[in-house]
């Protein structure tokens, strides 16, 4: 089972060296060094704080290459939330020190090791625990669930105070930590997947080597069986389901519910065959009935190698460009990807991506092959983004994609769970730059008559414009499309005064970018490019000068008289 990739940050050319021996290690991790500080790096960043507080919040591990007293100051505010506490390590510069800082149960010790072995010192190891029993028991390994934290931490203190300790069930984990063992213990770690009220002096672990078959169920009628075979929940490793269930939103809740992954077999028939077929090393089997069957594997079980997963295709937006105008659903969707396509540029935008995430770039305009493609890739299980700069369904992706699955009868596509993220889209960027010149009714429109007859954009810009709409213009100009804008200002203009408020945003969000104000009057194609959006106001538009320089572009929320108050 995977662990989440670490993210390693540094503030100076000075640490590079350090930070690119770490990498060695884990070779799918990510530089990030401070802009204007670092060259290098495999990602910049603005800020050292947010870029912290943000990772942390994640939950990637920080192996952050500066003062403990940094990282601590730093993350302070979040530690009394409730919710991820991924590993936080500080490593000196130049790699004399490695200290473990927070994430005790996510493993920190155990990456201050591997951190330390590669950079040949010693981690500064500070738990007790740890330090006399080799291994943190409270934190098992994969495979192994503990049952009770707070009772773990009473079970430890008593084994430091000096108690030895009865081993009870196979952990194999166990044999190395030099534990202080004694047949007559009043102290018991027990291991098993039996459903058991624990005692006092009793640390339970269990083994998750359980899994269910299901055709139908719900999270409540699972647990109701585990119960009565005697099996305790927290055994449980994943739900196994025949794959034409795959759209099923009932199994998909109660494996939420339940906490587990949910996998599918290719296996149709009863559930208790379905298992039978998914685990290699059974232990014992109970038929529920038709539809329900739990199996016990001798061993715990990587729900990884069961079965397949239900594949994902979620379209996403980047937004114009800038990275915090990404909502977070987008970026936490690229971090589990295991495809990526689109327009070069885009997943250019969109990444870095780790080795493991395989990119695919295509031309433009291969819009409909491109969603095919992701289709065919989801249909397998994997998790793939296909991307979009702005919003993806703005003169965008998600309609090629909904396009391409409507047209498919393949049972296997309409299973993928699909899911379109939406981002902030050009027309909006522009316009919270420049006030609100959408603050009103508008209308969006594309230029491009590429997939649509230049008459119906005539027809469309006419009526628009007479029903005094503000109007944002996509795609306005390009090389092969030279006289379309000119047509079509020509066209509102016969609807709107020479003083119209006029906006253009050229690379907004984006290295670069420019905001300019001007009138439809002296507004000229030659002011244009591909990469502008342009926003034209209606009848009510008004503008103002700002006191830092510039103007304030806004149309009113009324119409007609400005209602009182
Ligand atoms: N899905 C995108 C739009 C794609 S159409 C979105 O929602 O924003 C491409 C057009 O969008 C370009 O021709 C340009 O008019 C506009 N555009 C996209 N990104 C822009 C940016 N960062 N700044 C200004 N205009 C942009």
């Amino acid at each position: 089972m995977g662990r989440p990739v670490p993210a390693i940050v540094i503030l100076g050319n000075g640490s590079l060296a350090t930070a690119r021996r770490i990498q060695q290690r884990y070779p799918d991790a990510v530089i990030h060094g401070l802009a204007g500080r670092v060259n290098g790096a495999d990602r910049e960043y603005q800020e050292f704080g947010a870029t912290l507080r943000e990772l942390y919040q994640q939950d990637t591990p920080i192996i952050a290459l500066c003062a403990a007293g940094i990282v601590i100051r730093t993350l302070a505010p979040l530690l009394l939330e409730k919710g991820a506490e991924p590993p936080v390590l500080a490593v000196a510069e130049d790699g004399s020190a490695v200290v473990p800082l927070l994430g005790g149960l996510g493993g920190v010790n155990v990456l201050a090791r591997e951190i330390a072995a590669a950079l040949d010192v010693a981690a500064a190891i500070t738990t007790s625990g740890e330090l006399r029993f080799g291994t943190c028991l409270l934190n098992p390994p994969s495979g192994y669930a503990l049952g009770d934290l707070e009772l773990g931490k009473r079970f430890v203190s008593d084994l430091l105070a000096g108690e030895s300790v009865r081993i009870e069930g196979p952990a194999p984990w166990l044999a190395e930590a030099q534990l202080p063992e004694s047949q007559q213990a009043r102290l018991a770690i027990h291991v098993g997947h039996a459903e058991r009220q624990p005692n006092a002096n009793e640390l339970l672990i269990y083994p998750r080597n359980v899994l269910v078959a299901v055709t139908t169920g719900t999270a409540e009628a699972i647990r109701a069986a585990l119960h009565e075979a005697n099996i305790a929940v927290q055994s449980l490793a994943c739900l196994l389901a025949d794959e034409r269930d795959m759209a099923s939103s009932a199994l998909r809740e109660a494996a939420l519910e339940l906490g587990v992954p949910l996998r599918f077999g290719a296996r149709s028939g009863a559930a208790l065959e379905q298992a039978r077929d998914a685990v290699p090393s059974l232990l014992t089997a109970i038929e529920i009935n038709d539809s329900m069957a739990i199996v016990v594997a001798a061993e715990p079980l990587d729900p990884l190698l069961i079965g397949r997963p239900r594949g994902r295709l979620a379209v996403i937006g980047l937004g114009p460009g800038a990275a915090e105008l990404m909502v977070p659903a987008v970026k936490a969707e690229l971090a589990r990807a295991n495809d990526v396509l689109g327009y070069e540029t885009y997943v250019r935008m969109a990444g870095p991506f780790r080795a493991d995430q395989v990119m695919h770039c295509t031309d433009n305009r291969e819009e409909m092959q491109r969603a095919r493609h992701a289709f065919e890739l989801a249909a397998q299980g994997r998790s793939v983004v296909v991307v979009s700069s702005g919003d993806p369904g703005v003169f965008a992706m998600a309609a090629a994609v909904l396009e391409a699955l409507h047209e498919s009868s393949d049972a296997n596509w309409h299973n993928v769970d699909l899911e379109i993220l939406p981002g902030v889209s050009a027309s909006l960027a522009t316009a919270a730059q420049a006030g609100a010149p959408l603050g009103h009714d508008f209308c969006v429109m594309s230029l491009s008559d590429n997939l649509k007859p230049w008459s119906i954009i005539e027809k469309r810009l006419d009526l628009a414009s007479q029903a005094d709409l503000a109007l944002a213009f996509y795609n306005p100009i390009s090389r092969s499309r030279p006289w379309q804008l000119g047509r079509a200002l020509e066209i509102v203009a016969q609807h709107r005064t020479a003083e119209t408020p006029v906006v253009l945003g050229r690379d907004i969000g984006r290295p670069g970018q420019t905001l300019r104000v001007t009138t439809l009057g002296q507004l000229t194609p030659d002011q244009v490019d591909m990469r502008t959006m342009v926003l034209i106001g209606s009848s009510t538009t008004c503008v103002f000068p700002r006191a830092e320089g510039g103007e304030w572009v806004y149309t009113p929320r009324w119409y007609g008289d400005k209602p009182a108050g």
